[in-house]
């Protein structure tokens, strides 16, 4: 038997998210009144605005949080047990639920600690999946500046 594989819904809204993943760009919507967020929606969450745009990341982010499956939920994904579903935090500031690669069963993580970004094929999609940063990167300020002003002036939009 032949197991089929989850794949996204592609609408108007996400298309220019997932072709900028094809071409190994992680973009996040930025509203005229300067919320920022993930994943694609056609109206800004904190305002309702409609004047946003598309913005490239970094590819750097932080761990807000993660568990890890031992059971598989659906058989598309018995291949991959155990494997971590987390939670990180652009530099940028929006979040989004993804995979920590390097680290399926969620050994060495811990919350706060830096990830960078790896996209990777899978069943024909590009997905944004991040893996554990060098320890000397977690001491790199992000652009020359650190990145918790702009974080912090993100955080009411996720309340
Ligand atoms: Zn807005």
């Amino acid at each position: 038997m032949t197991v089929q594989a989850i794949r996204p819904e592609i609408t108007p809204v996400n298309k220019p998210w997932w072709d900028s993943l094809s071409a190994g760009v992680l973009t996040f919507q930025t509203c005229a009144c300067g919320n920022r967020w993930l994943p694609p929606r056609a109206l800004c969450p904190a305002c309702l605005g409609s004047e946003w745009c598309w913005t490239p990341a970094s590819g750097r982010a932080t761990l807000v949080s993660w568990t890890v499956f031992h059971v598989a939920y659906h058989e598309a994904f018995a291949h991959r047990v155990p494997y971590n579903v987390a939670a990180v935090e652009l530099a940028e500031g929006p979040r989004m639920i993804t995979n920590v690669v390097d680290s399926p069963d969620g050994s060495g993580l811990r919350i706060g600690m830096s990830l960078t970004l790896t996209i990777q094929q899978q069943d024909g999609f590009a997905i944004a999946l991040f893996q554990m940063a060098p320890v000397d990167d977690e001491l790199r300020p992000v652009n020359g500046q650190h990145d918790s002003q702009s974080i912090a002036g993100d955080r009411g939009a996720f309340s």
